[in-house]
């Protein structure tokens, strides 16, 4: 009987993206309440070395398949080879990330095998073994509690929703070589070139503090202070969609329902109004910080905390306060 989790790992650029050991702490949740064990599958050449950090995160059983047709994300080559995942596995339940990969995969597997999905999941619940899980909808202005009553589930998981287990090395687990059966006919998609915008410092989306940047900035110049604290913070820097369009910031760094999900721990929104798109892609963040001139912005009266001054003068401030602070 089916029983358990998988989870699909991220693999970015040869190594475990930061979200496949939120998966499996998340997963090791359910199984705690439900029974079963956590699977990992993990696709791409470099499979077999990434398979003891899967463990050491918390995964039980991980399946590797150490293929180079599995090095880039194709719909055509990932969706067999997460069908014999799951066809070995025989999970109760899939996780997989919600990312641009994930969202295509998810999908194409529930209707393959006949699964119920919920994507961008944030949180769950379990009662009775069923879990219910929780999602924002109306562009993040609510939270929609879902459950899911075929025998497979599948949810695709936002990053920063949960906090990965403590690394533990000295975890034992099992790891098993597997072969995807690709039928190489059947794959029509070929990857011509890939183009990796050019971000310094660390991923938006996994940055622990978030500054983002709009229209009342005025122009691209207004974003150096806000890069100047970032720097301070260890974070990195997003941007409203109006900036963006303006052409004042990168569009790889846009924030909202268009753009990029950040969850991070602290998200400091300078000179943003705080438009519905926009909350869709932060609305998760645990603290909200609005540095706004205009007291009745929404970004203002949502935030936990808000400084009402031209950004001019509060970030110079800020900058010099979080430095001494910093030592
Ligand atoms: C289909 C669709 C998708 C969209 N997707 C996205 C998306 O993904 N992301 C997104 O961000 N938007 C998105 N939008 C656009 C969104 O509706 C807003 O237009 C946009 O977010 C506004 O950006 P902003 O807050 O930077 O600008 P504004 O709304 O113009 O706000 C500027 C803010 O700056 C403040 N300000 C001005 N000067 C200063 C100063 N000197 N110091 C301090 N504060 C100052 C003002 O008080 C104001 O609150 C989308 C819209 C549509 C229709």
């Amino acid at each position: 009987m089916a029983e358990g989790v998988l989870v699909i790992a991220e693999v970015a650029d040869g190594k475990l993206n930061p979200l496949t050991a939120e998966m499996i702490a998340a997963g090791q949740r359910i199984v705690g309440e439900v029974g079963g064990i956590v699977n990992v599958a993990i696709f791409g050449s470099n499979a077999e070395t990434l398979a003891p950090e899967a463990v050491a995160a918390g995964g039980d059983l991980v399946y590797t398949f150490a293929e180079a047709q599995l090095d880039e994300y194709l719909t055509d080559t990932y969706v067999p080879a997460a069908e014999m995942a799951i066809s070995v596995a025989d999970p109760a339940i899939v996780l997989i990330g919600q990312t641009s990969n994930g969202r295509d995969l998810a999908p194409r597997l529930a209707f393959r095998l006949g699964a119920g999905v919920v994507m961008d999941v944030t949180e769950f619940s379990i009662s009775g073994g069923q879990v219910s899980w929780t999602r924002p909808c109306y562009g993040g202005n609510a939270r929609a509690v879902l459950a899911v009553n075929t025998p497979l589930q599948i949810a695709t998981i936002r990053s920063k929703s949960f906090d990965p287990l403590p690394a533990d090395t000295g975890r034992a687990g099992d790891t098993i070589p597997m072969e995807s059966g690709i039928d190489a006919g059947a794959v029509k998609q070929k990857l011509v070139s890939r183009e990796t915008a050019q971000a310094e410092g660390i991923r938006l989306e996994d940055a622990p503090v978030v500054v983002a940047g709009g229209r009342g900035l005025g122009g691209p110049e207004g974003f150096k202070p806000l890069e100047d604290l970032a720097n301070v913070m260890g974070g990195a820097v997003g941007a409203s969609r109006a900036a963006c369009d303006l052409g004042w910031y990168p569009p790889s760094q846009q924030i909202g329902l268009t753009g990029k999900t950040v969850s991070p721990d602290l998200y400091i929104a300078v000179a943003i109004s705080g438009a519905s798109q926009h909350w869709a892609g932060m609305a998760n963040s645990k603290n909200i910080v609005a540095i706004n001139k205009d007291p009745d912005s929404t970004m203002v009266k949502n935030a936990r905390y808000a400084i009402i001054d031209d950004y001019k003068n509060a970030l110079p401030a800020l900058i010099d306060e979080v430095k001494k602070l910093k030592g």
